[in-house]
């Protein structure tokens, strides 16, 4: 190396005979130890190493360099010509030059070490907290995730269900209301519709408030889905009226289960108020679009109304009344 480049290198060089003599070092090596390179040249190692470096030199780092050819990272101590004691660590390498053997040596001030071990625990500890942030952030990420799926189900359900019922809206009741339409164009199977309405809700509500008339339509839900077959559409109409469309079901059977449904209401012990409703029965025909079979059904239950209510009308009936 460059003498000058040598001489202001970061670590200590230092070149020993066999005997310990120092026959070359540089700059840094003689700043650290505070003599001139003069002062150094010849001059034992030992001269400068404190008691416990002489011993150490001798029992450790000579046998072993003889043995393997070399040492790496000893901790020894130095002593300065101001006697001060100087922790290093000391790395060294047997070589043959000219068939002269020839130690040479760095040596490195321990602080500096230090230093840099406790850089490095600081940066691994910050990326251990790094990554557990990361972490952090992933578990939220999927509880975010599944709050947002929750939500969307949540939001479908409230498109397709009325929200004190929870039985299905106006909307989603007219859709099955039109594929039942496209079925009987397609088989010819005919299917009825019932609209009910609660006698006397308003008389509830006034008496009792109007949350107790809340729990009495939601029992009136349950207990339209509960005493139904699984293949009818309960849903709410609008306010305490209430639809139900049943596939396959002609008038005679459909005016049965209308009136099965009504006598349930009328005997059930549960409801907050006791109640009773009117139904009005309708049964598709080629002549029937939806409006006019929810009509039909609505005056078949405006004629339950009239004729003393708690009573299941179809509107075929009325026909008969009327002529
Ligand atoms: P009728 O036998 O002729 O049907 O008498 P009614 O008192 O039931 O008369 P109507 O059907 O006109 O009254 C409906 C009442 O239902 C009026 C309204 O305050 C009440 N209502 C509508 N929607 C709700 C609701 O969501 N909760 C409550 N508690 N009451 C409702
Ligand atoms: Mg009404
Ligand atoms: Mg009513």
């Amino acid at each position: 190396m460059e003498e000058t480049r040598w001489d202001e290198a970061i670590a200590s060089f230092v070149s020993l005979n066999l005997a310990g003599h120092i026959v070359n070092c540089n700059q840094t090596f003689a700043d650290f130890v505070k003599y001139t390179k003069v002062e150094l040249n010849g001059a034992h190692i030992e001269h400068v190493l404190n008691n416990a470096g002489r011993f150490f030199f001798h029992s450790l780092v000579y046998p072993k360099l003889r043995a393997v050819g070399q040492v790496e990272d000893i901790y020894i101590t130095l002593e300065t010509k101001e006697s001060q004691l100087k922790d290093c660590l000391f790395s060294a390498k047997l070589f043959n030059e000219h068939d002269q053997a020839v130690i040479d040596c760095i040596i490195f001030p321990v602080s500096r070490q230090i230093k840099y071990e406790k850089e490095l625990k600081e940066i691994n500890k910050r990326l251990e907290e790094v990554l557990k942030e990361k972490e952090a952030l992933h578990t939220t990420l999927i509880e975010k995730q599944q709050q947002l799926l929750t939500l969307n189900k949540e939001l479908k359900r409230y498109a397709t269900r009325d929200w004190l019922t929870k039985l299905y809206n106006r909307r989603v009741f007219l859709d099955r209301l039109e594929q039942a339409i496209h079925r009987f164009n397609r088989t010819g199977e005919s299917f009825s519709l019932m609209l009910l309405d609660i006698d006397y809700f308003k008389r509830v509500n006034d008496q009792y408030g109007h949350s107790v008339g809340d729990d009495v339509l939601i029992h009136l839900a349950h207990t339209m889905v509960y005493h139904q077959d699984l293949s009818f559409t309960s849903a709410r109409f609008g306010g305490e009226e209430f639809v139900v469309l049943m596939p396959d079901l002609t008038e005679k059977a459909a005016t049965e289960a209308a009136e099965l449904l009504r006598a349930h209401v009328e005997k059930d012990q549960f409801f907050t108020v006791p109640i009773t409703i009117s139904i009005g029965v309708s049964t598709f025909t080629s002549s029937d679009d939806s409006d006019t079979l929810i009509l039909k059904a609505d005056k078949a239950m405006y004629k339950a109304k009239q004729s003393g209510r708690n009573k299941v009308v179809h509107y075929n009936q009325i026909s008969h009344d009327t002529q």
